[in-house]
C-alpha cells in the first residue's frame, strides 16, 4: 500500500493545507491592518488650515464634512456650540475655518460678518469649548520679525504666536512664495498686524497684516490697501497673481520636476508633465486659480484626478487623490480644497501630480510666465502711494 493513499495521510495533509490557509489569511489580514495605521499615522500628522462656507441646502454638519475632517470631530464642534450658535440662523455664505493640529481639531471660528463671529477653541484639558466675542475687544498693533531657521511655522511660534498667524503670512505671499520649496533658513519675514483680546486680557485673535516684507534670494513687500481689498507692491502692482505657486500650501516637498525623468514603472526615460509634491494621505490639494470643474473622478495613470478649467485657454490638473471634493461643472475658487493628496493611479506613494495646460500645451508649473493683473493707475495710484508711505513708515 501506497503511503499517499494512506487515509490517514491524506487527512493529515488536508489539515496541513486548512491550517497553512489559516496562516496566510491571518498574515494577510495582520499586513492590511498595518498598512491602515500607517495610513492613519501619516494622515494624521501636520497642521492645517480647512476652509468652508454654507452652500445653498446645507447645515454646518455637512458643511463641515465636505472639508474632509472626520465626522467624530466634526460632532465635536457642533455639540460645543450648543446654545452658543443658533443652528437655525445660519446663512449660504456664512464661512468659518477649522484649524487642525496632527489630526485633531484646535480652533473653529465662525463668521457671520466680520463682528458676529463664533469660536470654538480646545482648552487645556483636551475639550472643545465655544464663545462668542462681544465686540468690546481690545486691539494692538506690532511689528515683529521672524526668522526661519527649521519651518515658518517654528519661526513664528518660537516668537511666541501661533498657527493662524502663520496662514494669514502665507496667504499674502503665495503667489510668489512657495511655502514648500523656497523658504530658506536666514530668510526673515516682518510683518506689522493687530491682535485682538478679552477685556481680562486673553487673546482672541489676530488682525489684518497691514504691511510684509519677506526676504529671501528676491525680496517681497507688500500693503493691504482698503479701498482695492487687496495687497499691492509698493509700487501699486497686486501681489495677487492668477496662479498660486503650488496646490498644496506647505505640507508637501517636491519629489518630481518638471521635464525628463525615469518612470518608477517602466524605468523608462520619459517627460513629466507635471510636478509633484509629496504629502501626507489626504493633505487638503487647492484649486491654485478660479474657474470650474472639467472633470471629476478616475483618468488612467492618473488615478482619482481633477480638471479645472481657468480662463486664457488655461487648465489645470491635479493627479493621485484619494477623495474628490467637487463635481464636474462646479465653479471653485483660488485657494478652494477640491481634494485630498493620495496614491491612486500610477503612484508609487502619496502626492499629487500637478499639471498646467495652455491650450493643451503643458507648461512647466513652477517657471511658466503668468497673465499679469493690472496695477493701480492714476487717482487709485496716487491714494494707495500715499497711504503706503504711512502704513510701511510703522513697519521700518
Ligand atoms: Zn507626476
Amino acid at each position: 500500500m501506497k503511503v499517499s493513499n494512506n487515509p490517514l495521510f491524506i487527512k493529515r495533509r488536508v489539515i496541513s493545507f486548512i491550517i497553512l490557509f489559516v496562516v496566510i489569511a491571518l498574515a494577510l489580514f495582520a499586513a492590511q491592518r498595518a498598512y491602515r495605521w500607517y495610513i492613519d499615522w501619516q494622515r494624521y500628522s501636520g497642521i492645517e488650515r480647512l476652509e468652508g462656507k454654507i452652500k445653498s441646502g446645507q447645515d454646518l454638519f455637512s458643511s463641515i464634512i465636505e472639508t474632509g475632517l472626520e465626522r467624530k470631530q466634526a460632532n465635536e464642534i457642533l455639540n460645543s456650540l450648543n446654545g452658543i450658535l443658533d443652528f437655525t440662523k445660519l446663512q449660504i455664505e456664512d464661512r468659518y475655518q477649522i484649524f487642525v493640529k496632527d489630526g485633531l481639531v484646535q480652533k473653529f471660528i465662525y463668521e457671520k460678518s466680520p463682528i458676529d463671529q463664533y469660536y470654538v477653541v480646545r482648552d487645556e484639558e483636551g475639550r472643545l469649548r465655544a464663545f462668542k466675542p462681544g465686540i468690546e475687544l481690545k486691539k494692538e498693533t506690532i511689528v515683529k520679525t521672524f526668522t526661519i531657521e527649521s519651518s515658518l511655522f517654528n519661526a513664528i511660534n518660537k516668537r511666541g504666536e501661533t498657527d493662524a498667524l502663520v496662514f494669514s503670512v502665507v496667504d499674502i505671499f503665495a503667489w510668489d512664495v512657495d511655502f514648500n520649496l523656497d523658504p530658506r533658513v536666514g530668510d526673515t519675514i516682518r510683518i506689522y498686524f493687530e491682535k485682538y483680546y478679552l477685556p481680562d486680557g486673553k487673546f482672541v485673535k489676530y488682525g489684518r497684516i497691514q504691511a510684509a516684507q519677506y526676504g529671501g534670494t528676491k525680496t517681497y513687500k507688500a500693503v493691504y490697501f482698503p479701498a482695492k481689498k487687496g495687497y499691492y507692491s509698493l509700487k501699486g502692482n497686486p501681489v495677487a497673481k492668477m496662479f498660486l505657486k503650488s496646490p498644496l500650501k506647505f505640507t508637501g516637498r517636491i519629489t518630481s520636476y518638471f521635464g525628463r525623468r525615469r518612470d518608477p514603472f517602466t524605468s523608462r526615460h520619459s517627460g513629466h508633465r507635471g510636478v509633484d509634491f509629496a504629502a501626507y494621505y489626504g493633505a487638503p490639494i487647492v484649486a491654485t486659480s478660479k474657474g470650474s470643474v472639467t472633470y471629476s473622478g478616475w483618468r488612467g495613470a492618473y488615478g482619482r484626478m481633477v480638471e479645472v478649467r481657468h480662463t486664457n485657454g488655461y487648465k489645470t490638473r491635479y493627479g493621485h487623490c484619494t477623495k474628490i471634493y467637487v463635481r464636474v461643472g462646479q465653479r471653485v475658487s483660488q485657494g478652494e480644497v477640491i481634494a485630498g493628496v493620495g496614491s491612486t493611479g500610477r503612484s508609487t506613494g502619496p502626492h499629487c501630480h500637478y499639471e498646467v495646460r495652455l491650450n493643451n500645451a503643458v507648461l512647466n508649473p513652477l517657471r511658466f510666465s503668468q497673465p499679469v493683473k493690472k496695477p493701480l493707475k492714476g487717482k487709485d495710484l496716487k491714494e494707495f502711494k500715499k497711504y503706503s508711505k504711512t502704513v510701511w513708515s510703522k513697519l521700518f
